[in-house]
Protein backbone atom coordinates (compact mmCIF):
# COMPACT_ATOMS: atom_id res chain seq x y z
CA UNK A 1 0.00 0.00 0.00
CA UNK A 2 1.39 3.32 -0.74
CA UNK A 3 -0.30 6.89 0.43
CA UNK A 4 0.05 10.16 -1.92
CA UNK A 5 0.31 12.84 0.28
CA UNK A 6 0.23 15.87 -1.92
CA UNK A 7 -3.47 17.89 -1.12
CA UNK A 8 -5.48 16.75 -3.98
CA UNK A 9 -8.29 19.81 -4.82
CA UNK A 10 -12.02 19.76 -5.97
CA UNK A 11 -13.74 22.84 -7.13
CA UNK A 12 -14.87 23.61 -3.83
CA UNK A 13 -11.65 24.03 -2.41
CA UNK A 14 -10.49 27.34 -4.08
CA UNK A 15 -11.48 30.66 -5.68
CA UNK A 16 -10.25 32.47 -8.31
CA UNK A 17 -7.94 35.59 -7.44
CA UNK A 18 -9.21 38.61 -8.78
CA UNK A 19 -6.66 40.86 -10.97
CA UNK A 20 -6.00 44.10 -12.37
CA UNK A 21 -7.93 44.51 -15.72
CA UNK A 22 -8.17 46.59 -18.77
CA UNK A 23 -11.33 45.08 -20.15
CA UNK A 24 -13.98 47.56 -19.57
CA UNK A 25 -17.00 45.22 -19.71
CA UNK A 26 -18.25 41.54 -20.00
CA UNK A 27 -18.95 41.92 -23.69
CA UNK A 28 -15.45 41.98 -24.73
CA UNK A 29 -14.31 38.47 -23.57
CA UNK A 30 -14.15 36.01 -26.10
CA UNK A 31 -15.13 32.19 -25.22
CA UNK A 32 -14.73 31.03 -28.46
CA UNK A 33 -11.84 28.49 -28.89
CA UNK A 34 -9.97 26.77 -31.70
CA UNK A 35 -8.39 23.36 -31.55
CA UNK A 36 -6.88 21.02 -34.16
CA UNK A 37 -6.37 17.26 -32.93
CA UNK A 38 -3.63 15.16 -32.48
CA UNK A 39 -4.50 12.13 -33.78
CA UNK A 40 -7.96 11.93 -36.12
CA UNK A 41 -6.18 12.73 -40.06
CA UNK A 42 -8.77 13.85 -42.87
CA UNK A 43 -8.27 12.52 -46.39
CA UNK A 44 -9.49 15.39 -48.14
CA UNK A 45 -9.45 18.90 -46.74
CA UNK A 46 -12.64 20.31 -44.30
CA UNK A 47 -13.90 23.55 -44.94
CA UNK A 48 -10.83 24.57 -46.66
CA UNK A 49 -8.52 23.63 -44.18
CA UNK A 50 -5.60 21.62 -43.40
CA UNK A 51 -6.10 17.65 -43.45
CA UNK A 52 -5.46 17.95 -39.64
CA UNK A 53 -9.17 18.18 -38.47
CA UNK A 54 -10.31 21.43 -36.37
CA UNK A 55 -12.77 22.51 -33.93
CA UNK A 56 -14.09 26.27 -33.10
CA UNK A 57 -16.71 27.31 -30.81
CA UNK A 58 -17.42 27.98 -27.15
CA UNK A 59 -16.15 24.31 -25.33
CA UNK A 60 -19.03 23.65 -23.09
CA UNK A 61 -20.57 20.19 -23.94
CA UNK A 62 -23.89 18.67 -23.07
CA UNK A 63 -23.56 15.12 -21.47
CA UNK A 64 -24.45 11.75 -22.85
CA UNK A 65 -27.27 11.43 -20.58
CA UNK A 66 -30.78 10.68 -20.91
CA UNK A 67 -32.20 14.11 -20.24
CA UNK A 68 -29.00 16.06 -21.45
CA UNK A 69 -27.61 14.59 -24.59
CA UNK A 70 -30.89 14.73 -26.97
CA UNK A 71 -31.22 15.63 -30.50
CA UNK A 72 -33.11 18.32 -29.06
CA UNK A 73 -30.40 20.10 -26.69
CA UNK A 74 -27.60 19.48 -29.54
CA UNK A 75 -30.29 21.66 -31.38
CA UNK A 76 -30.71 24.66 -29.07
CA UNK A 77 -26.33 24.70 -28.30
CA UNK A 78 -25.48 24.89 -31.52
CA UNK A 79 -26.59 28.21 -32.37
CA UNK A 80 -24.22 28.94 -29.44
CA UNK A 81 -21.77 26.78 -30.87
CA UNK A 82 -22.06 24.52 -27.85
CA UNK A 83 -21.33 20.88 -28.37
CA UNK A 84 -23.06 18.21 -27.19
CA UNK A 85 -22.58 14.39 -26.73
CA UNK A 86 -25.75 12.22 -27.43
CA UNK A 87 -26.65 9.39 -25.41
CA UNK A 88 -26.13 5.91 -26.46
CA UNK A 89 -29.43 5.06 -26.54
CA UNK A 90 -31.07 6.10 -30.15
CA UNK A 91 -31.13 4.54 -32.42
CA UNK A 92 -28.95 3.58 -35.88
CA UNK A 93 -32.18 4.89 -38.10
CA UNK A 94 -32.61 7.82 -35.57
CA UNK A 95 -29.16 8.51 -36.02
CA UNK A 96 -28.60 8.60 -39.66
CA UNK A 97 -31.88 10.51 -39.91
CA UNK A 98 -29.95 13.12 -37.30
CA UNK A 99 -27.01 13.48 -39.23
CA UNK A 100 -27.86 13.67 -42.47
CA UNK A 101 -31.34 15.33 -42.21
CA UNK A 102 -31.49 18.53 -44.32
CA UNK A 103 -31.64 20.39 -40.81
CA UNK A 104 -28.15 19.75 -40.59
CA UNK A 105 -26.38 23.03 -41.67
CA UNK A 106 -23.28 21.53 -40.90
CA UNK A 107 -23.84 22.74 -37.54
CA UNK A 108 -24.89 18.93 -36.27
CA UNK A 109 -21.63 17.73 -38.04
CA UNK A 110 -19.63 20.20 -36.22
CA UNK A 111 -20.57 19.91 -32.78
CA UNK A 112 -21.87 16.68 -31.79
CA UNK A 113 -20.72 13.54 -31.19
CA UNK A 114 -22.31 10.00 -31.50
CA UNK A 115 -21.79 7.68 -28.29
CA UNK A 116 -20.43 4.46 -27.58
CA UNK A 117 -19.35 1.73 -25.42
CA UNK A 118 -16.89 -0.85 -26.22
CA UNK A 119 -19.03 -4.04 -27.18
CA UNK A 120 -19.43 -5.80 -31.07
CA UNK A 121 -22.76 -4.51 -30.66
CA UNK A 122 -21.54 -0.73 -30.46
CA UNK A 123 -18.85 -1.02 -33.05
CA UNK A 124 -21.24 -2.43 -35.49
CA UNK A 125 -23.63 0.13 -34.54
CA UNK A 126 -21.08 2.74 -35.05
CA UNK A 127 -20.62 1.23 -38.28
CA UNK A 128 -23.85 1.60 -39.83
CA UNK A 129 -24.16 4.95 -39.02
CA UNK A 130 -21.23 6.27 -40.44
CA UNK A 131 -21.68 4.26 -43.57
CA UNK A 132 -24.35 6.37 -44.30
CA UNK A 133 -23.58 9.82 -42.53
CA UNK A 134 -20.39 9.62 -43.81
CA UNK A 135 -18.27 12.52 -43.47
CA UNK A 136 -21.67 13.95 -41.79
CA UNK A 137 -20.58 12.34 -38.98
CA UNK A 138 -16.91 13.93 -37.68
CA UNK A 139 -16.85 13.26 -34.07
CA UNK A 140 -17.35 9.87 -31.66
CA UNK A 141 -17.72 9.87 -27.76
CA UNK A 142 -16.43 6.23 -26.76
CA UNK A 143 -16.92 5.72 -23.13
CA UNK A 144 -16.81 3.65 -20.18
CA UNK A 145 -17.23 4.17 -16.62
CA UNK A 146 -13.45 2.70 -15.74
CA UNK A 147 -11.38 3.64 -18.33
CA UNK A 148 -8.34 2.14 -16.91
CA UNK A 149 -8.88 -1.57 -18.49
CA UNK A 150 -6.35 -2.98 -21.07
CA UNK A 151 -9.94 -3.80 -23.28
CA UNK A 152 -10.76 -0.20 -23.34
CA UNK A 153 -7.49 0.87 -24.64
CA UNK A 154 -7.36 -1.84 -27.09
CA UNK A 155 -10.61 -0.85 -28.50
CA UNK A 156 -9.69 2.84 -28.72
CA UNK A 157 -6.37 1.86 -30.67
CA UNK A 158 -8.60 -0.78 -33.15
CA UNK A 159 -11.09 2.26 -33.47
CA UNK A 160 -8.15 4.25 -34.28
CA UNK A 161 -6.81 2.29 -37.03
CA UNK A 162 -10.21 1.69 -38.41
CA UNK A 163 -11.29 5.43 -38.51
CA UNK A 164 -8.27 7.62 -39.25
CA UNK A 165 -10.75 10.54 -39.63
CA UNK A 166 -13.15 10.52 -36.69
CA UNK A 167 -11.97 12.86 -33.97
CA UNK A 168 -12.19 10.58 -30.87
CA UNK A 169 -13.14 11.43 -27.20
CA UNK A 170 -12.26 8.35 -25.11
CA UNK A 171 -13.14 7.97 -21.27
CA UNK A 172 -13.61 8.19 -18.12
CA UNK A 173 -9.86 8.92 -16.68
CA UNK A 174 -8.74 10.55 -14.21
CA UNK A 175 -5.06 10.90 -13.59
CA UNK A 176 -1.86 11.48 -16.38
CA UNK A 177 -0.84 8.24 -17.09
CA UNK A 178 -3.72 7.03 -18.47
CA UNK A 179 -4.86 10.21 -20.03
CA UNK A 180 -0.79 9.94 -22.01
CA UNK A 181 -2.22 5.85 -22.59
CA UNK A 182 -5.38 6.91 -24.21
CA UNK A 183 -3.60 9.56 -26.79
CA UNK A 184 -0.89 7.24 -27.66
CA UNK A 185 -3.51 4.76 -28.77
CA UNK A 186 -5.08 7.44 -30.63
CA UNK A 187 -7.57 9.50 -28.93
CA UNK A 188 -7.61 12.99 -29.39
CA UNK A 189 -10.00 13.89 -26.40
CA UNK A 190 -9.86 12.47 -23.33
CA UNK A 191 -12.85 12.80 -20.85
CA UNK A 192 -11.21 12.90 -17.13
CA UNK A 193 -13.66 12.78 -14.60
CA UNK A 194 -14.36 9.52 -11.99
CA UNK A 195 -16.56 10.22 -9.34
CA UNK A 196 -17.43 13.47 -9.31
CA UNK A 197 -20.62 13.60 -11.02
CA UNK A 198 -24.10 14.99 -9.41
CA UNK A 199 -25.51 11.42 -9.71
CA UNK A 200 -22.69 9.10 -9.26
CA UNK A 201 -22.17 7.29 -6.58
CA UNK A 202 -18.63 5.60 -7.49
CA UNK A 203 -17.26 7.20 -4.64
CA UNK A 204 -19.35 5.80 -1.83
CA UNK A 205 -20.05 2.72 -3.54
CA UNK A 206 -16.47 1.81 -4.38
CA UNK A 207 -14.11 4.05 -2.51
CA UNK A 208 -12.64 5.15 -5.79
CA UNK A 209 -11.95 8.91 -7.37
CA UNK A 210 -9.68 11.82 -7.86
CA UNK A 211 -10.76 14.92 -6.63
CA UNK A 212 -11.87 16.89 -9.94
CA UNK A 213 -9.66 20.24 -9.85
CA UNK A 214 -6.38 18.08 -9.22
CA UNK A 215 -8.07 15.81 -12.35
CA UNK A 216 -8.11 18.87 -14.85
CA UNK A 217 -5.07 20.23 -13.77
CA UNK A 218 -2.84 16.97 -13.86
CA UNK A 219 -4.35 15.36 -16.72
CA UNK A 220 -4.35 18.54 -18.66
CA UNK A 221 -0.89 18.90 -18.16
CA UNK A 222 -0.12 15.55 -19.66
CA UNK A 223 -2.66 15.87 -22.54
CA UNK A 224 -1.41 19.00 -23.56
CA UNK A 225 2.50 17.85 -23.60
CA UNK A 226 1.51 15.40 -26.00
CA UNK A 227 -1.01 17.93 -28.18
CA UNK A 228 -4.06 15.93 -26.88
CA UNK A 229 -6.66 17.81 -25.30
CA UNK A 230 -8.81 16.73 -22.50
CA UNK A 231 -12.84 17.35 -20.77
CA UNK A 232 -13.51 18.21 -17.30
CA UNK A 233 -16.16 15.59 -16.87
CA UNK A 234 -18.53 16.04 -14.03
CA UNK A 235 -18.59 17.87 -10.99
CA UNK A 236 -19.86 21.38 -11.89
CA UNK A 237 -23.02 22.48 -10.06
CA UNK A 238 -22.82 26.14 -10.54
CA UNK A 239 -20.99 28.76 -13.14
CA UNK A 240 -18.16 29.18 -11.33
CA UNK A 241 -17.36 25.72 -11.28
CA UNK A 242 -16.83 25.73 -14.86
CA UNK A 243 -15.11 28.45 -14.78
CA UNK A 244 -12.51 26.89 -12.30
CA UNK A 245 -12.04 23.96 -14.58
CA UNK A 246 -10.93 26.23 -17.63
CA UNK A 247 -8.75 28.39 -14.89
CA UNK A 248 -7.33 24.76 -14.41
CA UNK A 249 -7.17 23.61 -17.91
CA UNK A 250 -9.81 22.11 -19.16
CA UNK A 251 -10.26 22.36 -22.95
CA UNK A 252 -13.51 21.30 -22.58
CA UNK A 253 -16.58 21.19 -19.73
CA UNK A 254 -18.88 18.36 -20.00
CA UNK A 255 -22.04 19.27 -18.02
CA UNK A 256 -24.57 16.95 -16.91
CA UNK A 257 -26.79 17.70 -14.41
CA UNK A 258 -26.72 22.14 -15.00
CA UNK A 259 -28.56 20.87 -18.70
CA UNK A 260 -30.83 19.02 -16.99
CA UNK A 261 -34.45 19.65 -16.37
CA UNK A 262 -35.00 21.93 -19.68
CA UNK A 263 -38.07 21.73 -22.27
CA UNK A 264 -35.36 20.51 -24.79
CA UNK A 265 -34.39 17.33 -22.36
CA UNK A 266 -37.77 15.55 -23.01
CA UNK A 267 -38.38 14.58 -19.51
CA UNK A 268 -41.81 13.86 -17.81
CA UNK A 269 -42.06 17.18 -15.72
CA UNK A 270 -44.38 16.22 -12.40
CA UNK A 271 -45.17 18.56 -9.82
CA UNK A 272 -42.44 21.04 -11.54
CA UNK A 273 -40.09 18.57 -11.09
CA UNK A 274 -37.85 16.61 -13.74
CA UNK A 275 -36.52 12.91 -13.41
CA UNK A 276 -32.53 13.09 -13.29
CA UNK A 277 -30.34 9.95 -13.42
CA UNK A 278 -27.00 8.45 -13.70
CA UNK A 279 -26.26 6.45 -16.33
CA UNK A 280 -25.60 3.09 -14.41
CA UNK A 281 -28.63 3.84 -12.11
CA UNK A 282 -31.32 1.27 -11.06
CA UNK A 283 -33.54 3.72 -13.25
CA UNK A 284 -31.55 3.97 -16.24
CA UNK A 285 -30.61 0.46 -16.56
CA UNK A 286 -34.21 -1.07 -15.74
CA UNK A 287 -35.21 2.22 -19.09
CA UNK A 288 -32.74 0.44 -21.47
CA UNK A 289 -32.01 -2.81 -20.41
CA UNK A 290 -34.90 -4.34 -18.67
CA UNK A 291 -33.17 -4.12 -15.14
CA UNK A 292 -30.24 -3.93 -13.17
CA UNK A 293 -27.49 -6.43 -14.43
CA UNK A 294 -26.39 -8.46 -11.77
CA UNK A 295 -22.10 -8.13 -11.77
CA UNK A 296 -22.36 -5.10 -11.22
CA UNK A 297 -24.03 -2.42 -8.42
CA UNK A 298 -25.68 0.61 -9.67
CA UNK A 299 -23.22 3.30 -9.18
CA UNK A 300 -25.56 6.17 -10.23
CA UNK A 301 -28.57 7.56 -8.16
CA UNK A 302 -32.15 8.86 -9.38
CA UNK A 303 -33.01 12.30 -7.82
CA UNK A 304 -35.99 14.70 -8.96
CA UNK A 305 -34.55 18.35 -10.16
CA UNK A 306 -36.57 21.37 -10.16
CA UNK A 307 -37.94 22.13 -14.51
CA UNK A 308 -36.38 24.79 -15.33
CA UNK A 309 -37.87 25.57 -19.14
CA UNK A 310 -36.06 26.61 -21.84
CA UNK A 311 -32.46 25.89 -22.23
CA UNK A 312 -31.57 29.14 -23.37
CA UNK A 313 -31.81 30.60 -19.85
CA UNK A 314 -29.41 28.58 -18.55
CA UNK A 315 -26.98 28.94 -21.51
CA UNK A 316 -27.15 32.79 -21.15
CA UNK A 317 -26.32 32.45 -17.46
CA UNK A 318 -23.55 29.97 -18.01
CA UNK A 319 -22.08 32.03 -20.34
CA UNK A 320 -22.42 35.43 -18.61
CA UNK A 321 -20.57 33.91 -15.32
CA UNK A 322 -17.96 32.81 -17.45
CA UNK A 323 -17.47 36.17 -19.90
CA UNK A 324 -17.53 37.60 -15.99
CA UNK A 325 -15.13 35.43 -14.32
CA UNK A 326 -12.86 35.96 -17.59
CA UNK A 327 -13.07 39.74 -16.87
CA UNK A 328 -11.94 39.49 -13.02
CA UNK A 329 -9.00 37.36 -14.41
CA UNK A 330 -7.63 39.75 -16.70
CA UNK A 331 -8.36 37.26 -19.72
CA UNK A 332 -9.76 39.08 -22.73
CA UNK A 333 -9.92 35.45 -24.39
CA UNK A 334 -11.04 32.00 -22.61
CA UNK A 335 -8.39 30.42 -24.31
CA UNK A 336 -5.96 33.14 -21.33
CA UNK A 337 -7.94 31.98 -18.34
CA UNK A 338 -5.49 29.27 -17.41
CA UNK A 339 -2.58 31.36 -17.83
CA UNK A 340 -4.53 34.41 -15.50
CA UNK A 341 -5.94 32.19 -12.96
CA UNK A 342 -4.24 32.31 -9.72
CA UNK A 343 -6.75 30.10 -7.22
CA UNK A 344 -6.41 30.63 -3.94
CA UNK A 345 -7.08 27.82 -1.25
CA UNK A 346 -10.21 28.17 0.79
CA UNK A 347 -10.12 25.00 2.82
CA UNK A 348 -8.07 23.61 5.59
CA UNK A 349 -7.09 20.08 5.22
CA UNK A 350 -5.69 18.91 8.77
CA UNK A 351 -3.62 16.88 9.88
CA UNK A 352 -4.91 15.57 13.17
CA UNK A 353 -2.50 14.39 15.68
CA UNK A 354 -4.18 11.40 17.93
CA UNK A 355 -2.98 11.22 21.28
P1 LIG B 1 -22.59 16.29 -13.54
O1 LIG B 1 -22.34 17.39 -14.53
O2 LIG B 1 -24.04 15.95 -13.44
O3 LIG B 1 -21.97 16.57 -12.21
O4 LIG B 1 -21.80 15.01 -14.08
C1 LIG B 1 -22.07 14.45 -15.34
C2 LIG B 1 -21.19 13.24 -15.54
O5 LIG B 1 -21.45 12.23 -14.54
C3 LIG B 1 -21.44 12.50 -16.83
O6 LIG B 1 -20.92 13.17 -17.95
C4 LIG B 1 -20.79 11.16 -16.56
O7 LIG B 1 -19.40 11.17 -16.75
C5 LIG B 1 -21.06 10.97 -15.07
N1 LIG B 1 -22.16 10.01 -14.86
C6 LIG B 1 -23.36 9.98 -15.46
N2 LIG B 1 -24.10 8.96 -14.99
C7 LIG B 1 -23.34 8.31 -14.10
C8 LIG B 1 -23.55 7.14 -13.29
O8 LIG B 1 -24.60 6.52 -13.27
N3 LIG B 1 -22.50 6.76 -12.52
C9 LIG B 1 -21.33 7.45 -12.51
N4 LIG B 1 -20.34 6.98 -11.72
N5 LIG B 1 -21.11 8.55 -13.23
C10 LIG B 1 -22.10 8.97 -14.03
Amino acid sequence: MIIEPDIKLDFKDVLIRPKRSTLTTRKEVDLNRKFSFVNAKLEIPYKGHELIPEYSGIPIMASNMDGVGTFDIADALIPHGMFTCLTKIYSEKDLVDFFTSESNKGGRTDYVAMSIGITEEDKNKFNTVYEQAKEKLRYVCIDVANGYTERFCTFIGKFRDAYPNIIIIAGNVCTADQTQELILKGADIIKCGIGPGSVCTTRVKTGVGYPQLSTIIECSDAAHGLGGHIISDGGCTVAGDIAKAFGGGADFVMLGGMLAGHDEGGGEIVDNKVQFYGMSSRTANEKHFGGLRDYRAAEGKTVEIPYRGKIINTVQDILGGLRSACTYSGARRLKDLCKCTTFIRTTVQENKVYS
